[in-house]
């Protein structure tokens, strides 16, 4: 086993590497400038915490928030690993200790904000002590065209005239071709090494639905995922302040942020959420990159983004410990208008960037490509896998999803109703007609005396309107003009004469336990996806065991002052929950177990299994004896 393999098992407890880490570390230990680009999930950490570990010296962390820092110091003290941060909370106290523990050597990776770092004392004060390479994490800080710029990020230019021997390593999830010439040029990377990794999210589970009745919508896909953690996304604050109300109201964990409310409540709240004392947390999208937490399992859209970028990276906060998650997202024309009038009005210099940027978003929501080839592409990069199997349009369109029992009488009750209404209205009157709405403006019309008034009625606004959509889909139907009106296409026509029959599927919120089947059932099918889906299959995980130890797990957290994926992940648990390790050799070859954690924490996880299994004998695999 090479170096960094044996360090990877040891402290990290993995036996293999993600795409593109290898490549990256070899940069590290090569001394050469890199730029790597892996989305959300991707494994960046290790890239050059590993490398750290291997090297004399220490390496030096550059990252934009304080709470992102001391989670991954706490979660690499955990694992072993000597770390340690700088930054304006600590007390000189604190500090003090820190520079004792740098002078002995002991410190492998300090983490430091960039303001400190360029601060002439510090500089000098590390001119002293061997740098063994610098880490610029989330390096997309530092344009202006990326989405988050930070403008003390643009001082890290001093750091290629300080320290022109030492090589400096620029981590990014997001970065267009301009980003990335901005980071190269800012930090004078010389003869940089530039990898970029894939955008597809292969565990992620894409799914687009207009938006009809809101909040019904949004509670059918949050009680898809009872006790798990999911983030939902609005626009505006009196949006997340009004659904947060309401889903507490109704008995869920559910806290609020956006950048209205005070620091310390946005703070306390993210570490609730963190600490899984909450389960929801709706916001807008000041929420979001102090979050290092792995098992995000949905992220809930409740309105679109206004970029394409945006939701990549919001969507990127499912997931991140390659467990299959949920990525919903309901949008309405709405949406579109509403950040149109925020873009004319506030950016002034950027405005018609951020409009086309917005058109894209919308072209995606319109559109029925693969969503995982949709996202790919806008990142110019090409997507092979297909169909998916882990996007609303694949798995329409391959027949992965039910077809409601009597399709062709509603698809023909459908249609009928719109060749009554002599194509003259959009989808949203129809679905009003077909559900029997008692609106002013149907009652004003007369069309309650319609045939098909009120003959969906039984099946919800929200899944007429669905239906609808679909039938557009399946060129049924044809929107024009304006207003979106519906008219019969030939096909349509044909399909009322009962020439052919159109396929309406249940709408998608009602499939989403079916499709992503695998842990929740003891005796679980394989899941019904087709070959070359990426998404992971736990079948033979003891869902009862994992809950048993994510308890144990929370409960250790507690104790320690630590989130739980400090201790362990999502993926480490269920793969225990799969192994049922009993003995400390078998703990650690667990994927996610190393050295420290295993003394640490082994015997009562081991005792966990062990109480469990005897509680339940006949979930223990005979297999193994
Ligand atoms: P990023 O910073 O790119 O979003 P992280 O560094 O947070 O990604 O890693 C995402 C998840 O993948 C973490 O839970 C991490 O522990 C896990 N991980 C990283 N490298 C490996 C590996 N080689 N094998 C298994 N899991 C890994
Ligand atoms: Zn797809």
């Amino acid at each position: 086993m090479d170096v960094l393999a044996g360090i990877v098992k040891q402290y990290w407890g993995y036996d293999s590497f993600l795409p593109l880490q290898r490549e990256a570390m070899a940069c590290a230990l090569d001394k050469r400038d890199s730029l790597v680009v892996l989305p959300t999930g991707g494994g960046k950490s290790l890239c050059f915490q590993a490398p750290a570990m291997a090297m004399d010296g220490m390496a030096i962390v550059v990252s934009p928030l304080l709470s992102l820092m001391k989670d991954q110091v706490d979660a690499l003290r955990t694992n072993g690993v000597p770390a340690a941060k700088v930054d304006s909370t600590m007390t000189s106290a604190e500090r003090n200790s820190v520079h004792h523990r740098i002078l002995a050597r002991e410190i492998k990776l300090l983490y430091v904000s960039p303001e400190r770092l360029v601060q002439p004392s510090f500089i000098e004060y590390l001119g002293e002590n061997s740098v063994s390479f610098f880490v610029i994490d989330e390096a997309h800080c530092i344009s202006q065209w990326g989405h988050d710029f930070r403008p003390e990020y643009r001082e890290l230019r001093k750091l290629r005239e300080a320290f022109p021997g030492t090589a400096i390593h620029a981590f990014t999830a997001t970065a267009t071709a301009h980003v990335r010439n901005d980071i190269v040029g800012e930090l004078q990377l010389r003869d940089a090494s530039i990898l970029i990794g894939s955008y597809d999210r292969p565990n992620l589970i894409y799914r687009v639905q207009r938006r009809a009745d809101a909040y019904s919508q949004v509670r059918a896909i949050i009680d898809e995922h009872p006790d798990e953690s999911g983030i939902v996304y609005c626009i505006r604050r009196a949006d997340v302040d009004s659904l947060c109300e309401k889903l507490v109201e109704d008995g869920f964990k559910a806290l609020p942020y956006h950048a209205g409310m005070k620091d310390a409540e946005r703070k306390s709240n993210q570490e609730a959420f963190a600490k899984e004392d909450a389960d929801i947390v709706v916001a807008t999208v000041a929420f979001g990159m102090g979050i290092d937490k792995s098992n995000v399992r949905y992220v809930l859209h409740a309105a679109m983004p206004k970029s394409i970028e945006h939701y990549h990276q919001e969507t990127g906060r499912a997931g991140r410990d390659g467990l299959p998650a949920d990525c919903w997202l309901l949008y309405s024309y709405a949406d579109f208008k509403l950040w149109e009038g925020i873009i004319r009005k506030g950016e002034l210099q950027g405005a018609e960037v951020a409009l086309r940027k917005l058109n894209d978003m919308k072209r995606y929501c319109d559109k029925s490509v693969c969503r995982h080839k949709a996202l790919v592409a806008y990142f110019d990069q090409a997507y092979t896998a297909k169909p998916c199997g882990s996007c609303d349009v694949c798995l329409s369109q391959f027949g992965i999803v039910d077809v409601v029992d009597d399709t062709e009488s509603i698809a023909r009750t459908i249609l009928d109703c719109i060749a009554d209404l002599g194509s003259m209205a959009g989808p949203t009157y129809t679905t009003l007609v077909l559900t029997g709405s008692r609106e002013e403006r149907v009652l004003a019309k007369g069309h309650q005396a319609l045939k098909k008034y009120g003959a969906l009625a039984s099946f919800g606004v929200p899944t007429v309107r669905d239906w609808i959509e679909q039938l557009v889909q399946q060129n049924y139907l044809d929107k024009t003009g304006e207003y979106n009106v519906l008219v019969l296409t030939p096909k349509g026509k044909a399909a009322m004469l009962g020439e052919n029959v159109p396929q309406l599927a249940r709408p998608l919120q009602q499939q989403a336990r079916k499709i992503h089947t695998g842990f929740e059932q003891r005796k679980p099918k394989a899941p019904k996806v087709l070959p070359g889906v990426a998404v992971v299959f736990f079948g033979e995980v003891d869902e009862g065991l994992f809950q048993a130890l994510r308890r144990l797990r929370r409960a250790k957290a507690e104790e320690l002052e630590v989130p739980p994926f400090v201790i362990f992940s999502d993926a480490a648990l269920r793969d225990m929950a799969r192994r049922k390790p009993t003995n400390t050799t078998a703990f650690l070859e667990v994927s996610g177990v190393g050295q420290k954690k295993c003394e640490a924490f082994g015997d009562e996880f081991i005792g966990a299994i062990r109480t469990y299994c005897e509680d339940h004998p006949e979930t223990v695999n005979n297999d193994e004896v």
